[in-house]
């Protein structure tokens, strides 16, 4: 067999496309959207490379408009499941003896095929089913995603090429070897660039993998599994399967080759499925990776030293940009008292300006919530502060189902820095802003620190360095993202690794080294050139 030491192609970030009027992108783009916004889909589920359809469907029904339909998905039943786990078993042999540059050239050549071909469809599939505007869906489901695939490649070659020492006569190496068994990846609605790399990073590793996306992001899962596929990942590698959440998760997790899960979603959900594998754990072969991204309560604060123009600005889009739909969306912010009416009033003269509506008129900045649940849940906390002594709603306030599941973007401003709307995860578009006395800044810095149980994203901004040197020593565990004069929104793949601490999961990092090394469990091998032929050491000698 011909071998060499190769190197792949330097990853560089997917340039961002512009979209301007009459550009051709912009062209394509709403083109496909009207297309496939006028057709109906319907969606089957996949094992082994095959597609399966139950008849038991789900209508596909755009967050924006949601009387119209595009189609519809099947719901796999247990038996399903389990068939899945089998293909992906079965296909584990061929795919983990498979050559890393052979793992590779798959997902550079999916990189290339979204960056072209497949580009307009999967992001015209964003904005229809997950309700994102145009730049929402170019900044996560095209280049985003095309960064995932191509530094992960970067970064598995360079954990392969991380290798021990040799002492005289030995020659040490380190295998990466994936997990003995397969990897569960689950996903949620509001990242299709997530909910691709979630299966892809194991899978590009040598693992093999059962993907539950979200009911509610089914419509982009079908561009990615065709994406895969073009791509040439074999039948078998990437399995997934839709429906009941809890009967996928129960079987999957109650199997003995369960070795790893790659979940994104809210804290609840992932702190029930670790305590599940826990329950679990006599049952494995082995101990499971265990990798969650979760919830956030992203705060924004100012020192008195900061520009207020720059405050507002990274509230407007911090806050609002795909409707706080971000588990990175700033929700909550500290602002001292000297400043707060300039930041007010730029704040607010930059909000009378948006447009909310469909995501095919693209001068909307705002589209929809993702269903009518979540909708119901953000207007009950919009309606509980219009009631409330201790909060004041000064933009927004106003929601409206009729069509679609529309909320303005609302700005609370409270004088307790514990009400709920400073503490809870609402994941929609309203931030909740606290105004401090200038003196009280280190007591503020405090208040960031203690109020909630995540640590996902935040920023703080000032123009004096020692605040800033303060600021973000008083910070260390409140973010595992944390932004110096920046909104806290909006992390690149490979310029900075995402991920968060306490209630926000376990902080390895998508699109990382670290990520990565989370899907192979090592083989250390020593080699001996020339071994002992006598036990005796020389100190026995008398
Ligand atoms: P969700 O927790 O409702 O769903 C996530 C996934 O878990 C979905 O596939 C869902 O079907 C599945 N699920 C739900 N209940 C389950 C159960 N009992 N057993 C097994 N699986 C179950 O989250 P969502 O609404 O899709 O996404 C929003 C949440 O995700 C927010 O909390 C947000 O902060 C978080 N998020 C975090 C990051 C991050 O990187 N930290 C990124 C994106 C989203």
């Amino acid at each position: 067999m011909a071998s060499g030491f190769y190197q792949v192609p330097k990853a560089v970030n997917e340039p961002v496309k512009s979209y301007l009027p009459n550009s051709p992108e912009r062209i394509e783009l709403l083109e496909t959207y009207k297309k496939m916004y006028n057709e109906q889909i319907d969606i089957p589920f996949y094992i082994g490379g095959k597609e399966i359809r139950t008849g038991n469907t789900v209508s596909i029904r755009p967050p924006h408009d949601h009387q119209h339909t595009v189609g519809q998905y099947h719901r796999a039943e247990k038996k399903h499941v389990t068939e899945a786990i089998e293909n992906a078993l079965a296909a584990r042999e061929a795919w983990a003896k498979t050559s890393w540059e052979h793992r590779a050239a798959i997902f550079l050549k999916a990189a290339e095929l979204l960056a072209g071909p497949y580009r307009a469809r999967m992001n015209a599939a964003t904005m229809i089913a997950q309700s994102k505007n145009v730049f929402q869906a170019e900044i996560d489901a095209a280049c985003e995603l095309i960064d995932f695939f191509k530094f992960n490649v970067e970064f598995m070659t360079e954990i392969y090429s991380n290798q021990p020492e040799s002492a005289p006569g030995i020659w040490n190496r380190m295998e990466y070897r994936p997990l003995e068994g397969f990897v569960y990846a689950i996903t949620p609605f509001n990242f299709t660039s997530i909910c691709a790399n979630l299966p892809a990073a194991p899978a590009m590793m040598g693992n093999v993998c059962i993907w539950k996306p979200s009911n509610t992001q089914v419509y982009s899962a079908k561009v990615i599994v065709d994406l895969f596929k073009e791509a040439g990942v074999p039948d078998g590698v990437i399995n997934v399967v839709y429906g009941d959440a809890k009967m996928i998760s129960d079987t999957v997790l109650s199997h003995r080759e369960f070795s790893g899960i790659h979940f994104t979603g809210s804290t609840n959900v992932f702190q029930s499925l670790w305590k599940q594998i826990g329950e679990n754990i006599h049952n494995y072969k082995s101990y499971p990776r265990i990798v969650g991204e979760t919830g956030g309560k992203d705060f924004i604060w100012a020192h008195a030293s900061a520009n207020p123009q720059q405050i507002a600005t990274a509230i407007v889009r911090g806050a609002f940009e795909y409707q706080g739909q971000k588990c990175s969306a700033a929700s909550r912010a500290y602002i001292p008292k000297s400043i707060w009416n300039e930041v007010k009033e730029t704040m607010l003269n930059q909000l009378k300006t948006i447009k909310i509506g469909s995501p095919e008129d693209t001068s909307n900045f705002i589209n929809a919530v993702i269903h009518e649940n979540s909708f119901d849940k953000i207007a009950r906390y919009i309606d509980a502060a219009k009631e409330d002594d201790e909060a004041t709603i000064i933009a927004g306030g106003g929601y409206d189902k009729s069509k679609g599941y529309f909320i303005e973007p609302t700005v609370i401003v409270t004088t307790d820095p514990k009400y709920t709307t400073m503490c809870t995860e609402l994941f929609g578009p309203v931030i909740t802003i606290y105004v401090y006395e200038d003196a009280t800044w280190k007591e503020s810095l405090t208040l960031v620190d203690e109020t909630s149980e995540y640590a996902l994203t935040g920023a703080i901004f000032s123009g004096d360095r020692y605040v800033i040197d303060y600021a973000t020593d008083a910070l260390e565990n409140a973010a595992g993202n944390f932004y110096i004069n920046d909104k806290p929104t909006g992390a690149v793949v490979g310029q900075q690794p995402f991920g968060g601490a306490r209630g926000s999961g376990t902080n390895d990092k998508a699109g990382s080294v670290w990520n990565l090394l989370r899907w192979c469990s090592n083989r250390t091998i020593k080699e001996t050139f020339v071994p002992a032929t006598d036990y005796k050491y020389p100190f026995l000698e008398q």
